[in-house]
């Protein structure tokens, strides 16, 4: 057939992860723990299924679950969404991503991202027949030029994507962030929709800047999260996201026929392990913060340069003094080479991004950060 997406290859984090395996590199790409989480959560995911929770889950989620998301999101943005019309539950932020697109986005649309941006966005607005516009950001803040973002506003803007903490710059938005946003589109009818999967992985001393915290803002807001981050679950694939009623009301007729409804043991299992255990998402800084200071210290004896890492669980290098290989052809020689996988920046980018940086996931164990810091360290 006529490819509807003829640009588009195989998505980087399949292909370096099937590259790693290929060569047993000890793979610190494709952004996924390698440990478990925690043993109560998995525990009642067997009881659920012992009892019987087997069948479909409500279409928009497991009522415990939406109850559940509601107060957590009270406890932690001081505003709590009504769980059974602003709270949808589904496969994974992905999902969520996707069904907030397709419903919000109309042929002609356009749409802005930040380069470099998550790449399930550029598909979902082109697939809706909408058009991408890009404001690219800089390393090594990777901070909004605001000037920049009023420049593409049109009456054709439609939607704004953002992502924070930020995947894959780890950097985050401040509160004023979202008020320059709000003061740039308050006049016309624009949407946010904000990917917020790494709400729990921030280590600002301010703290994550949520949409949800803007109460102007979140009134066009799509907030996304997703549990497969907080719970150290990615192949659970269960997220969610936050809208007003009318906005939910969009993406809910669009997630009725993409999944129907998202596993029901898991919801429940969750849901369970959110009014069980609040202290897990409350401690997931310090949890990853000392990760991130393993990998740091540990790369401190190597030549890459390490970015400053504000948020998610990922920490950028810098090669220049290590070789004069585009970003994507180091990957994949450090793949080969050195037996470490990481993921290139330029990939998340639609203009040339000639800088010399990798994306690495610390959301391993010691162990294992320790054994590819030897190996970058021979570099
Ligand atoms: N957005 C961002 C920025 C991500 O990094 C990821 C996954 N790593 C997702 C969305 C997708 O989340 P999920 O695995 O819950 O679908
Ligand atoms: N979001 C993860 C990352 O950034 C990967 C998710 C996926 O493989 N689709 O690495």
């Amino acid at each position: 057939p006529e490819s509807k997406l003829p640009a588009l290859g195989t998505t980087i984090f399949t292909q370096m992860s099937a590259l790693a395996q290929q060569h047993q590199a000890i793979n610190l790409s494709q952004g996924f723990p390698d440990f478990s989480g925690p043993d109560y959560l998995q525990q009642r995911l067997a009881y659920h299924v012992a009892q019987g929770a087997n069948q479909y889950a409500p279409m928009t989620g497991a009522a415990p679950l939406r109850s559940a998301i509601g107060e957590k999101t009270a406890a932690q943005y001081g505003w709590q969404p009504d769980a059974d019309k602003e709270i949808t539950v589904t496969a994974g932020a992905t999902e969520a991503l996707f069904a907030a697109i397709a419903a919000l986005v109309r042929p002609g649309d356009e749409v802005i991202c930040f380069d470099p941006s998550y790449d399930s966005y550029a598909p979902a607005i082109e697939l809706a027949g909408g058009v991408v516009k890009r404001v690219a950001l800089q390393p090594p803040l990777f901070s909004v030029d605001w000037a920049a973002f009023r420049a593409l506003l049109s009456v054709r803007t439609r939607l704004v994507i953002l992502n924070t903490p930020h995947n894959p710059s780890a950097t985050v938005w401040r509160q004023s962030d979202f008020e320059h946003l709000w003061q740039a589109i308050a006049n016309q009818e624009i949407y946010v929709l904000s990917d917020e999967v790494y709400e729990h992985i921030c280590f600002a001393p301010e703290g994550h800047a949520s949409v949800l915290r803007h109460s102007e803002l979140r009134q066009r807001a799509i907030a996304v999260s997703s549990f497969g981050k907080t719970y150290h679950m990615t192949g659970w694939k269960v997220g969610y996201c936050i809208a007003p009623d009318a906005i939910s009301a969009e993406i809910r007729k669009v997630h009725q026929y993409l999944t129907f409804s998202v596993n029901t043991p898991a919801q429940l299992a969750i849901a369970d392990m959110l009014r069980h255990a609040p202290e897990h998402w409350q401690e997931l800084p310090e949890f990853y913060r000392a990760r991130r200071d393993f990998l740091v210290n540990a790369l401190s004896a190597s030549r890459f340069e390490v970015l400053p890492c504000e948020g998610t669980y990922f920490l950028l290098a810098d090669y220049s003094a290590i070789s004069d290989l585009d970003d994507v052809t180091f990957c994949r020689w450090l793949t080969e080479h050195a037996g470490v996988a990481a993921i290139p920046l330029s990939v998340f980018c639609a203009d040339p991004f000639p800088h010399k940086l990798i994306r690495l996931c610390f959301a391993k164990q010691e162990s294992t950060l320790q054994a590819a810091a030897e190996r970058l360290c021979r570099l």
